[in-house]
Order: C-alpha cells, then sequence, then structure tokens
C-alpha cells in the first residue's frame, strides 16, 4: 500500500471530477471504470478540464501534463491493492455499491480507507458490505468537482475517529472544505436541497407562478447563484426522485412525498438537460 496512491472508481462526471482534483493535489490516481470507452471517456475529460483552467492561467501547462501523467486509467479493479484511499463514484445503485465495497474488502490493504460517494445509499449499509466497517465512510463531493469547494463527510454508525482524521486531513490537501454529517437519510445537503426543489415544482404545478417567477424569486430574493427548477434540471429530474423516495421512505414523514409533476416528468422521459427537455427546453 503507498500512502500518496488513490483509486476512483467510476469515471464519470463525479469520478473523473474526484481523479482530478486528486491528481493536481499531488496524488498518483488509479482510475477504474467497467469498460475502456468509459475510461477513455473520463480521460478526455479530465484533459479538456485541466486545459481549460491552464487557458484561465489557474495552473501552468507543466502542472497540468504532471496531473495528466499521475493518472493511470483502465478496467482492473486490482490496482486498488496499491491505495491508502479508495473513492467509488459508481452509478447510484445499492446493487453495484454493495459487490464493489465487497470486492474492495478482499482487494486492498487491511488498513486502506474505503470511501463512497453516494448522494443517498446508506454508508452504514455500504460499511456492512466490507467486514471493516470503521474504515467506510462518505465523500460527498459536489458537482463539478473542480469548481466545488464542499465535501460532505459522512460517518456511517461504525466509522472510526481515524477513519474520519485521515479524509478530512484529504480533502485539506485537495483544497475542499469538508463538513461532517451522520449517516441518516440524504445526509444534509440533500435532506435540505431536495424539499426546496420539490416545493418549488408544487408551486410550479399549483399554477402559483411562472417557471421564470419561481426561479427569478429564489434567485433575486435568496441570493441562489440559480433558481430551484433550474437546479433540477442541471442535476436530472430522475435523481431528484429518487433521492426524494430515499428521504420518503428512510425518514417516513409525508413532507418528503415527490411532487406528482415530478413524478409525471420523470415518466414522460423529461429529465433536464441531460435529456434535452426539463423544467426549460435545452433542444437548442
Ligand atoms: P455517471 O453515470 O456519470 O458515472 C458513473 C460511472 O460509474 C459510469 O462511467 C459507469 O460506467 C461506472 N460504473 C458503473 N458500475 C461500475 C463498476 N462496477 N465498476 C467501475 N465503474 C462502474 O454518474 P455520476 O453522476 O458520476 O455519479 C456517480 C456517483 O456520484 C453516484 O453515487 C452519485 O449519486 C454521486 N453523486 C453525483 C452527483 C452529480 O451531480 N452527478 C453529485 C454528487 C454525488
Amino acid at each position: 500500500m503507498k500512502q500518496d496512491h488513490i483509486t476512483v472508481i467510476g469515471a464519470g462526471t463525479m469520478g473523473n471530477g474526484i481523479a482530478h482534483v486528486c491528481a493536481k493535489s499531488g496524488y498518483t490516481v488509479c482510475l477504474v471504470d467497467i469498460s475502456e470507452d468509459f475510461v477513455k471517456k473520463g480521460l478526455a475529460t479530465i484533459a479538456g478540464n485541466l486545459g481549460r483552467e491552464v487557458k484561465k492561467e489557474k495552473i501552468s501547462q507543466a502542472d497540468a501534463d504532471a496531473a495528466l501523467a499521475r493518472i493511470h486509467a483502465g478496467t482492473d479493479l486490482a490496482v486498488a491493492a496499491e491505495s491508502f484511499l479508495v473513492v467509488e463514484a459508481a452509478t447510484e445503485n445499492k446493487t453495484i455499491k454493495l459487490e464493489l465495497f465487497r470486492k474492495l474488502a478482499a482487494i486492498c490493504a487491511p488498513e486502506a480507507v474505503l470511501a463512497s460517494n453516494t448522494s443517498s445509499i446508506s454508508i452504514t449499509e455500504i460499511a456492512s458490505a466490507t467486514g471493516r466497517p470503521g474504515q467506510v465512510i462518505g465523500m460527498h463531493f459536489m458537482n463539478p468537482v473542480p469548481m466545488m469547494k464542499l465535501v460532505e463527510v459522512i460517518r456511517g454508525h461504525d466509522t472510526s475517529e481515524a477513519t474520519l482524521q485521515l479524509v478530512l486531513d484529504v480533502c485539506t490537501r485537495l483544497e475542499k472544505t469538508p463538513l461532517a454529517s451522520e449517516d441518516y437519510p440524504g445526509f444534509v445537503a440533500n435532506r435540505i436541497l431536495m424539499p426546496m426543489i420539490n416545493e418549488a415544482v408544487q408551486t410550479l404545478m399549483e399554477g402559483v407562478a411562472t417557471r421564470e417567477a419561481i426561479d427569478g424569486i429564489m434567485k433575486l430574493g435568496m441570493a441562489h447563484p440559480m433558481g430551484p427548477l433550474t437546479l433540477a434540471d442541471f442535476i436530472g429530474l430522475d435523481v431528484c426522485l429518487a433521492i426524494l423516495n430515499v428521504l420518503h421512505e428512510g425518514l417516513g414523514d409525508p413532507k418528503y412525498r415527490p411532487c406528482p409533476l415530478l413524478k409525471k416528468m420523470v415518466a414522460a422521459g423529461h429529465l433536464g438537460r441531460k435529456s434535452g427537455r426539463g423544467f426549460y427546453d435545452y433542444s437548442a
């Protein structure tokens, strides 16, 4: 096991961002996905984003090249054996994550820390698949990772103090601000954000105001950088619905019930930016 090696699992939206910031901070990164195509796409995104930082004169070309050279990407999970920390950012699916953590527990050094970037799955449940629950923790980065300062750090039921401290130290080296949460549905960020988005959709459904007025009121009145309907389109309406379902089921309180309009839009395939249409039209 090497103290400067981090494995990142999943080269998608979040995984490539996490690999990017880890490599930029001097860590050697093993980036793992299920196919060469996903790996190549992830690497190309990192190269593009580093290139943008060079253009904006945030980093030098030499530092960008060095960061990219520190990323070793492939499809073999066995590389995780070298890492003191694994950050899992695979698809938000409990079966996939439990299987990955079961495998990681067998592959990784006994003292390695296993972190998940999950938005909504219980860290305690993920930890239970590993036989080393003291070394499992949530590292919930925000999208887009290279730009967003926050990492919500989630302590599972049995996460040790040493694991928490190691992850806080890594976040500091990544120039992020870690803030801790206990392991309850939605943690802090989504427990507060999703009911706001849900209420915005309910407000739209009831005809209280237009989408532009709802977003404008929240932007101008609350100094939010974007309105809740625009933000929902950015996150993905299916993702919002899935997190609301976790809150509703996990906390059992009707106040988290997903708005019928949100359910209808997901059923229609209007998922936001990624599908070209959500509360707004992105087809152009
Ligand atoms: P994504 O779909 O962009 O990427 C997921 C990647 O995981 C894909 O490339 C997929 O091929 C890969 N993958 C699936 N199974 C795998 C396996 N067994 N081994 C290796 N790779 C595998 O998803 P994303 O948006 O990057 O989300 C990843 C995680 O981050 C999820 O848990 C999600 O809840 C969380 N998250 C997402 C956001 C966001 O805004 N997108 C924000 C915070 C947290």
